[in-house]
């Protein structure tokens, strides 16, 4: 492990990722140090994917100004770098005189900021659009620029592209300890020391912690918890746009919707958390998501719910994003308190980040070349059958369907372990590929894909881990 850098990015997170890949494009040494053994395992990996219009925060606040910006960045941004977007658009449903003048407030919101493509709309019209939409709703907020992507897709590519630009991506490196100053700074890690001229905070519900190492812990960040399900994508396409009931101060409330990848996800509550650990799931919790969906769709089946899960919200006692340099310690920068819409805002937050690091350093110089992303991913299921045809012949792991339920050959899991950002686990296969998303969720794809990693990482399968180190799947042989 390299030991000196100009720029140490803490959290390899959609954050921290997109941070590292934008000041990739300059002649500078970066290192992104992430404690799990892979990036998107935060807040990143574990959300709803809206590519929200904008119209939630408070006119003027760091919110509606990045998610703003960041919003009209998303479809160039991913297609720069393969990652599914779908301009689908949005409604925020009432069911009374109160909601409605909940959604005439976000409106207004939008209006204040100069959002195009919001309008006020009857229920019979937002019926006429989303047939699956209950009889009660009386009127709904539709915004055309709301969209969907995939959170942990777009993370990893980001990572992909830094790397491949010339950024270290060192994980299973804990950040336990910050000393130095500007132009020095000294990075205690689990793995030892790195040393970093300039820093950035990029490390989700943990930005605090890092922040009072610097010795800047001005703000607190309490992890609140949103519970989802997600429904087996014979269930997709119930609804077409993403669907919202009138947020609360508890946050946008449960939403109703279809995944970029064409699941049918209801979610999430907010609950203060346990810990900044705690990502179960609860009966109660996902008995309140259900029941509160079924006021926007009636037809939600149960029976169709393939998995749950749970992502933190880094919520800032400030009330906002806090982005930029500590004025205790200059060369410390942050980007924390990025709770919702902080996926929306991520690719608006790393160009802002990339001027403000620029700025601080005198100035950064364009490298002659790099990479903006490798384009268009052909994922085998979304190719012709021509394309299919033509890539078994050129390579004939592409032959062999590993996951069925998602339609994964072995070609594109061997590809997804491959290279420095490449998957070391079960959970990392997964999200690269979706081996094991399905609705089996990998009950019949798991040990291929066990092998393939064992055969590519050049370990034994009881070494195979599902997530971080100590998820060992196989607790040891039954017969020699
Ligand atoms: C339930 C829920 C729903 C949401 N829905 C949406 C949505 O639909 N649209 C939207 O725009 N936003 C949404 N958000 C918000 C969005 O998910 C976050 O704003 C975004 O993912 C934050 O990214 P991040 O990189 O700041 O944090 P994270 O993804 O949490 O990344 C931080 C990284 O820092 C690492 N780290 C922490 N401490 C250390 C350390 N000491 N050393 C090394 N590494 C460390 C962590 O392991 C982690 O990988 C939602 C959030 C939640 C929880």
């Amino acid at each position: 492990m390299k030991k000196q850098y100009d720029i140490a990015i803490i959290g390899a997170g959609v954050v921290g990722a997109l941070i590292a890949r934008r000041l990739s494009f300059y002649d500078v040494s970066i290192c992104l140090l992430e404690r799990h053994i892979d990036a998107a395992m935060g807040a990143s990996g574990a959300n709803s994917g809206i590519v929200h219009a904008g119209y939630d925060a408070e006119p003027g606040s760091l919110k509606a100004r990045f998610n703003i910006l960041g919003t009209g960045m998303m479809p160039g941004l991913c297609r720069q770098m393969g990652v599914p977007y779908k301009n689908t658009g949005s409604l925020v449903v009432a069911f009374d005189e109160d909601d409605e003048a909940r959604i005439d407030d976000l409106y207004k919101n939008g209006i204040a900021e100069n959002i195009e493509g919001l309008e006020i709309i009857s229920g019979e019209k937002a019926r006429e659009m989303e047939p699956a939409l209950n009889p009660g709703i009386t009127k709904a907020l539709f915004a055309s620029t709301a969209g969907v992507v995939s959170p942990y897709k777009l993370n990893i590519a980001a990572v992909e592209n830094a790397v491949a630009n010339g950024v270290d991506f060192i994980r299973e490196t804990n950040v336990e300890g910050i000393n130095g100053a500007r132009g020095g700074f000294i990075i205690q890690t689990s793995r030892g020391n790195i040393n970093a001229g300039t820093i950035i905070n990029c490390a989700g519900i943990y930005a605090d912690d890092i922040a009072a190492m610097a010795g800047d812990g001005f703000f607190h960040l309490t992890p609140r918890k949103g519970e989802y399900l997600l429904m087996d994508r014979s269930e997709g396409g119930l609804v077409e746009r993403v669907i919202f009931q009138p947020p609360s101060d508890k946050g946008k409330g449960v939403l109703v919707m279809t995944t970029v990848d064409g699941n049918l996800l209801i979610g999430p509550d907010a609950n203060v958390a346990d810990s900044k650990e705690d990502i179960e799931t609860h009966a109660d919790s996902l008995d309140y998501v259900y029941r509160t969906a079924l006021r926007s769709c009636g037809g939600l089946k149960l029976g169709k719910v393939i998995t749950s899960f749970a992502g933190l919200r880094a919520t800032p006692d400030t009330g906002d994003f806090i982005i930029g340099e500590s004025i205790k310690v200059p060369g410390f920068f942050n980007a924390a308190g990025i709770e919702s819409p902080g996926l929306s805002s991520a690719p608006a937050i790393a160009e802002h980040m990339a001027g403000l690091i620029s700025e601080s350093l005198g100035g950064l110089v364009e490298k002659k070349e790099y990479s903006k992303g490798k384009g268009n991913h052909d994922f085998f299921r979304d190719m012709t059958l021509e394309e299919k045809e033509k890539a078994i012949r050129e390579n004939p792991d592409y032959g062999q369907v590993v996951c069925r339920c998602e339609n994964v050959t072995k070609a594109e899991i061997i590809e997804s372990i491959k290279g420095p950002a490449g998957a070391r686990t079960v959970d990392g296969v997964k999200r690269r590929t979706r081996a094991g998303m399905g609705r089996c969720q990998g009950g019949f794809c798991l040990p291929a894909v066990i092998d393939i990693l064992a055969g590519e990482l050049g370990i034994s399968k009881e070494d195979v881990m599902k997530g971080d180190p100590g998820s060992y799947i196989f607790a040891g042989r039954t017969r020699e």
